[in-house]
């Protein structure tokens, strides 16, 4: 990618979140974050360089790799794929802005677990598998409002900040639509907890999920492409 490109991809997502924000309320403000999991930290500077802050990766390894290479720029780090027991710990070093991915209540008890241990606290959505696919990680859209009332009781070291989740994976969007509007009825039932975040959108679909009320998009292939 070169520097036109960059300029170019972003100023296209922009725009679209824009207008899409806009059809839902002037007060909706949706944040962009860039995956850059197919890409390389020379591409990441790029689009910081057209004005880009917030960037995820879905491997512990590539956001650890990404991240130090590119340790001089004041950037926000997202991750948002499955972290595997064995990987907490690198995950705590590496004080991500935002963990997206936290796909269980077990999950939570053993990344609180370590967290205490380092004495440290992480900022983390809870991942919800809306459209109920077996191909996704994540709480059941029932069980969701019960696991987010226990982690927020009882994992003081993990700041929950809302709910994440991936659009169903079909063609059709009504189907779509309606694993979107699943996700952002769980994030209006959990008022009383303050949630900051409904992460959801991608790139095929991110329009569609700000309609439904999405204020954070994960962008990849269409910024990175
Ligand atoms: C890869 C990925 C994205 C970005 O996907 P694109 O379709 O490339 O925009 C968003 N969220 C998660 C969890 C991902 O793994």
């Amino acid at each position: 990618m070169d520097k036109n490109k960059a300029v170019k991809n972003l100023d296209k997502v922009i725009s679209k979140v824009e207008a899409a924000r806009l059809r839902v309320s002037e007060h909706h403000i949706v944040k962009i974050i860039g995956i850059s999991k197919y890409s390389n930290a020379e591409d990441v500077a790029m689009l910081y360089n057209a004005g880009q802050r917030a960037f995820g990766e879905n491997k512990v390894q590539d956001l650890k790799q990404k991240s130090q290479e590119l340790d001089e720029l004041p950037l926000e780090w997202h991750f948002v794929g499955r972290l595997q027991k064995n990987k907490i710990n690198n995950l705590i070093d590496l004080n991500p802005t935002l963990m997206q991915s936290l796909d269980s209540l077990e999950l939570a008890y053993e990344l609180n677990k370590k967290l205490k241990t380092k004495n440290k606290t992480m900022s983390c959505l809870l991942q919800i598998n809306s459209a109920k696919e077996d191909s996704k990680a994540g709480v059941l859209p029932e069980e969701a409002k019960e696991v987010y009332e226990k982690i927020s009781k009882e994992c003081s070291n993990i700041k929950l900040k809302g709910i994440m989740s991936i659009g169903a994976h079909v063609e059709d969007r009504e189907i779509i639509t309606n694993s979107f509007k699943i996700t952002k009825s769980i994030f209006d039932e959990l008022k009383e907890y303050n949630p900051k975040y409904c992460s959801m959108g991608m790139s095929s679909d991110f329009e569609l999920a700000i309609a439904c009320g999405s204020n954070m998009i994960r962008v990849g292939s269409t910024l990175f492409k």
